[in-house]
This record gives structure tokens, C-alpha cells and sequence, in this order.
């Protein structure tokens, strides 16, 4: 039978939660693959076995694989039963129907990992043994320091699994590991990576984005439901706010001199994201904060932003360039929609000479001609709600813990 073995290396560490870590990347791996024809999903000691009728693309569930987090690495091979002679005619025969598709090798090792400790024959008597066979029903010379071909063969309960190649996968944490955050998703580059960097550590995203419209464009609003969905493939279920921040800067611009607007805009925003992690019991807010960046990055005005929090406000990128950061973004695909051209909320009103140096206290006498309650208010009530499933039109079936309705 074809398979897929699914290695897990780091949360097989995880003592005590090591049951739930492996169950949730069961789950997601099932999510993961939801459309593909996969018909069987199991474990085998720290590793995970998809079964492969015909018909299973094996690029798209490569793509699958190589995106879901938790993953070590991957192969695509075959299962045998647990007897040597069966496996070395299977090996045999995978080999030359390897070689007949154009592979052409002149050269093999064995290598073989034995993690059933009860099968009779060590790994070094098992790699000896099929080496042996595969010489003589092929032809081919053994060469253990740079082979063409490594057939690495895997010796659990009931069953054996050899195969040829290992693709890596992304590592990290199986999504949902880690609980629930609130990420603060703008229209730009920076914001998108740190959702990444916390959906690897195994965060559940409900992502939140502050739109301009009808002021400004909807450009922003729509670049961020195109991060959610880009961003949901790992995730497979996203929630999306939009919210309409205008007539709430509109409402500081009047009141608050321009060189405190753009923090005063932030620690807005992040009372409004507050706010939707408290009615979907999120445990911290994300941003795409990065020390010193823009004014309102300083180590000052951060401090001054988190001051308008009582949650942590948790910043993946706080100590990475922009170089670093944009390269991610390119790797993981975000980057070509971040650059879109948009007309982001916070252009609107923009203060010329916005402050670097804030203090909480100048920032708390300017908040005070505001009604925060009220504006907090507006923005929760006007918030739209976007869904967003991975892979498209699946029901999802398989959350560890259901994403809680608004
Ligand atoms: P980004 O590239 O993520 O937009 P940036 O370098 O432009 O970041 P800022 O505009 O200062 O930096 O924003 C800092 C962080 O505040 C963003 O990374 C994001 O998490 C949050 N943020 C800013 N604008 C918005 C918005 N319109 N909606 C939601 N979150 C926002
Ligand atoms: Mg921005």
C-alpha cells in the first residue's frame, strides 16, 4: 500500500502534553488533506501514516504537508508487512519500477531505523540483509558514504515502511497547541509574518484589520481578506474583522493634537482587539511591531501602546529587519499582496512630525476629552465578519476546540 510517513520531532518531546500535541496534528493533518481521497490516518510510533489509494495527488499533498505545522518531515513510500523476506521483494520491486520511471542510480544504501525494539534482526543486520538482496536483483553497488539512492526503511509494530526520499516540513507547533491570539492584521508587509511566526508556535489567529473606508478606499479592507485566506492554509478555519476606524479618527483628529494622533490611533486599535479576544477568549494580541522601524515603534510609544493594554501584546518581529521580514513574506507568499498598493487608515489624518517619544501621561490627558467606552463601542458593533476555510469548501470538522461564533 502507498503511504505517507509524517514525522514529528520536536512536540515528541513534549512529556505530559504529548497526547494532545499529536492528537491536534492528527486533526490538522486530516483537515490538511480533507479533499485529497485519503482514506485512513494513523499513528505509529511518533510518526504519522496517511494511507494512499490511487488517485491522491501527490504534489498538492506534498504542498499540504510542507505547510502544516508540527511537521518534521515527509515521505511518500509503501507499507510492508513485518517479515524480511517480504520486505526485501517489495524494496526490490519499488526499485526497479523507480529506475523503469527514469531514475537511473548506479549506487544504494540501506538505511534503516528500528523503532519496534521486539523484531528480531538489528538495523544493521536489516540494512545487510535487503543491501544484500538489492545488490544482486539489481545490480547495483553499495556505496554508504554518496549513494544515488537511499532507501530508508522503518521497522514499527506490524508493519514496515521503506521509501526514497524525505521532504522537509515547515517544524513548529500543530496549530492549536498554543491557544487562542488576536492578530492585528494591516494591509501591510509586516503584519502577515508575525501571523505566520505564531500560527508555527502554534497559535489559533482571529485576525483583525482597521479599514479607512468610506473615507479611503476599500483597497486595505480587501488586501487583508486575501492575507486571512493566504494565511488560513494553515490554519484551515479563519475568522476576519473588518473594522471601520475612520469616524473613530475622525473623532480623535478633533480633539487631539497631531503629533500624539498616530499612537492614540494605536492604542485604539488595540482596545478594539481587545476587545474581540475577550468575546473569542484570545489570551494575547499579535502585531507586526519591529524596534525603531516607524515612529510609532519606539521603544517609548511601545511601551506606551501596551499601556492601553491588558493583555500581552505579543511582537514576533520586534527584533528583525526589514530585509529578514520581507524575504519571509516572500517565502511563505504574502509578500506580492502586502505590496499591492492600498490606502491604509492610517494615512488618514496623518500628523506630519508624529511623536517618537510619547509619554503615557501626555497621552492619557489627550485621551481624556475622548469617550473611549463609546469609541470602543462603535468599533466593536461595526465590525464585519469574514470567514475563511482551508481547503476551500470543506466543512470543518475537525477544530480541537471550535472557533466561537460572534
Ligand atoms: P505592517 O507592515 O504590518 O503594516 P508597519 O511597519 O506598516 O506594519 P505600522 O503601520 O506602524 O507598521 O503598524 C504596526 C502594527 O500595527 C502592524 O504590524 C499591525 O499589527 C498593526 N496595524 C497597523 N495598522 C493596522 C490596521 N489598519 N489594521 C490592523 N492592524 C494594524
Ligand atoms: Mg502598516
Amino acid at each position: 500500500m502507498r503511504c505517507a510517513v509524517v514525522h514529528y520531532h520536536e512536540i515528541a518531546l513534549k512529556g505530559k502534553n504529548r497526547p494532545f500535541y499529536v492528537n491536534t496534528l492528527l486533526q490538522n493533518l486530516k483537515r490538511a488533506t480533507a479533499d485529497l481521497g485519503i482514506e485512513n490516518l494513523r499513528k505509529a510510533m511518533g510518526r504519522a501514516i496517511l494511507e494512499l489509494p490511487e488517485g491522491v495527488p501527490l504534489k498538492t499533498l506534498a504542498e499540504r504537508l510542507s505547510t502544516t505545522f508540527g511537521v518534521a518531515n515527509f515521505s511518500v513510500g509503501e507499507s510492508a508487512p513485518l517479515d524480511l523476506e517480504a520486505i526485501k521483494e517489495r524494496v526490490g520491486r519499488a526499485v526497479e519500477e523507480w529506475r523503469e520511471a527514469g531514475h537511473l542510480f548506479e549506487t544504494f544504501r540501506i538505511s534503516t531505523r528500528r523503532s519496534f525494539k521486539q523484531f528480531p534482526l538489528q538495523s544493521p543486520q536489516i540494512n545487510h540483509e535487503v543491501g544484500g538482496y538489492l545488490k544482486a536483483r539489481t545490480g547495483a553497488g553499495v556505496n554508504l558514504k554518496h549513494p544515488d539512492l537511499t532507501v530508508y526503511i522503518e521497522i514499527v509494530p506490524k508493519e514496515a515502511f521503506f521509501y526514497f526520499d524525505k521532504l522537509p516540513g515547515p517544524g513548529g507547533l500543530p496549530v492549536g497547541v498554543s491557544g487562542r491570539v488576536v492578530s492585528l492584521l494591516s494591509g501591510g508587509i509586516d503584519s502577515p509574518v508575525a501571523s505566520y511566526r505564531m500560527l508555527q508556535r502554534g497559535c489559533e489567529l482571529i485576525f483583525v484589520h482597521f479599514h479607512g473606508h468610506p473615507f479611503v478606499s476599500k483597497a486595505s479592507a480587501e488586501k487583508a481578506e486575501e492575507l486571512a485566506d493566504t494565511l488560513t492554509r494553515h490554519q484551515y478555519h479563519s475568522l476576519l474583522y473588518l473594522i471601520p476606524f475612520g469616524p473613530i479618527q475622525r473623532q480623535v483628529v478633533l480633539s487631539v493634537e497631531s503629533r500624539l494622533r498616530v499612537v492614540l490611533y494605536r492604542r485604539l486599535m488595540v482596545r478594539i482587539a481587545e476587545a474581540m479576544a475577550r468575546r473569542h477568549e484570545a489570551a494575547a494580541l499579535v502585531t507586526g511591531e519591529s524596534l525603531g522601524q516607524v515612529a510609532s515603534q519606539s521603544l517609548q510609544n511601545i511601551s506606551v501602546i501596551q499601556g492601553a493594554a491588558q493583555l500581552p501584546i505579543l511582537r514576533p518581529l520586534v527584533g528583525m529587519d526589514k530585509q529578514e521580514i520581507s524575504d519571509q513574506a516572500m517565502r511563505i507568499g504574502t509578500y506580492e499582496i502586502s505590496i499591492q498598493p492600498d490606502q491604509d487608515c492610517c494615512q488618514l489624518f496623518i500628523p506630519p512630525h508624529p511623536a517618537t517619544r510619547t509619554t503615557l501621561e501626555e497621552v492619557e490627558t489627550a485621551e481624556r476629552a475622548l469617550d473611549l467606552p463609546a469609541l470602543v463601542q462603535e468599533g466593536v458593533e461595526g465590525a464585519e465578519q469574514k470567514t475563511f476555510d482551508f481547503p476551500p469548501g470543506v466543512v470543518p470538522a475537525y477544530r480541537s476546540k471550535p472557533p466561537l461564533s460572534s
